[in-house]
């Protein structure tokens, strides 16, 4: 059974943690560097990228974060965690740090505001059993996305899920309805890491 850590910095931990439970991983939250190296993949949450890059920083996680992608570790990345991941923000803070992984440029808040979030049917490529409920707040969208880069769902003519290698990426948030499927193929994504082996698509 593989360990998987929740970046317990800001934003919406405890769902995470339920749905990785409910996915058959052990799940726990990680708030300091010496905690990424008992864990065998991360998921960055949903809430205010602003805030949890300023967090990150603050806490000393901005180089292990780093270092713990680029040694391949799986990470899976919803929304604020989505924006975390990308080489480059477009509309973020002038000073908005991320930790990268993932060749695209996100766009914050391209969805709109609070007000207009909402939820659609998303089909995601590798999910099986039909489209998965995509839940959209302040949510972001990829802008453009590297040679490296699967786009693995769109929504509106924009693409919301992405997976470069060991970094998956969504928009939406499935931790926030009762399916898990997306929860499960990451952490099927960690399983086959821990394994050596690249894993599917
Ligand atoms: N708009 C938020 C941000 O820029 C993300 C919203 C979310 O994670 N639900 O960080």
């Amino acid at each position: 059974t593989p360990t998987i850590g929740v970046l317990a910095l800001q934003g919406d931990v405890r769902e995470h943690l339920t749905a990785l439970a409910t996915a058959d991983a052990l799940a726990r939250p990680v708030r300091r560097a010496e905690e990424l190296d008992d864990i065998d993949g991360l998921v960055i949450p949903g809430g205010e990228s602003t805030t949890m890059s300023k967090l990150a920083g603050v806490f000393g996680m901005l180089e292990p974060l780093r270092a713990f992608i680029r040694a391949g570790k799986p990470v899976y990345g919803t929304c604020a965690g989505m924006i975390m991941v990308a080489e480059k923000i477009l509309d973020g803070r002038e000073d908005q740090e991320t930790f990268g992984g993932v060749d695209m440029i996100v766009r914050r808040n391209a969805f709109g505001r609070q007000n207009e979030s909402f939820e659609a049917a998303v089909e995601v490529a590798g999910i099986d059993g039909g489209p998965v409920e995509g839940v959209f707040i302040r949510a972001p969208w990829v802008e453009s996305v590297g040679a490296e880069v699967e786009v693995l769902a769109e929504h509106g003519g924009h693409t919301v899920a992405v997976r470069q290698g060991n970094v998956l990426a969504t928009s939406f948030h499935p931790e926030l309805t009762g399916d898990h499927r997306v929860h499960a193929f990451f952490v099927d994504m960690v399983r086959n890491a821990a394994c050596g082996d690249p894993g599917r698509i």
